[in-house]
């Protein structure tokens, strides 16, 4: 009996559009139960990053101490690493953030909530990074899969080669950037 490859898909900072796209793999997700355990995702009710995990899709860039401390241990514990579309391969849309105060940023995330930042409590407001980061300026990367959001389609390819143990070739003109 085969073993199966054990799968885990985790969000840093990103839209969650990634996850959405992810989740428009309607044939490819029904097959998942017969070729991959699921042992962690934003999607299910797992706390902590588990060990020994064969494919870890990560979608969004790096923009706090908690996204690199998640990263850092997910690379620890996953044999193949995917950059899950462009924040997480380039920084994308995270990333249009540099250069700016970090109070300017959290002070206009908050207002277009209607919210003022002294009303806040301190321990719920994130702690950004002055820079933030796509994936490979971190840890090491094993497969690219750029695109914003990436298509079903090319997620549904990307999983099925890496669950069958090959690497993914991605088609170019299938890329679609935000
Ligand atoms: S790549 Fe696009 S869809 Fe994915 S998290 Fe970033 S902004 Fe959202």
């Amino acid at each position: 009996m085969s073993v199966l490859k054990s799968l885990a898909t985790v969000w840093l900072s990103g839209c969650t559009g990634c996850h959405m796209s992810l989740l428009d793999c309607d044939e490819t997700l029904l097959a998942l139960p017969g070729k991959a355990r699921i042992v962690y995702s934003p999607l299910a009710d797992i706390k902590v990053f588990p060990e020994n995990v064969d494919i870890t899709l990560v979608e969004g860039a790096v923009a706090t101490d908690a996204d690199a401390a998640l990263l850092h241990r997910v690379r620890k514990h996953t044999e193949t690493l995917v950059a899950f579309g462009d924040c997480a391969v380039s920084g994308n849309i995270t990333a249009m953030r540099n250069g700016l105060p970090n109070t300017a940023v959290l002070s206009r995330g908050y207002g277009a909530v209607g919210l003022e930042m002294g009303t806040v409590p301190e321990d719920g407001i994130p702690v950004l990074n002055e820079t933030v980061l796509p994936v490979h300026r971190l840890v090491d990367v094993d497969v690219f899969l750029p695109s914003c959001p990436p298509s079903p389609a090319m997620i549904c390819y990307v999983l099925d080669e890496l669950l069958a143990g090959r690497t993914p070739q991605l088609n170019r003109e299938q890329m679609r950037h935000g």
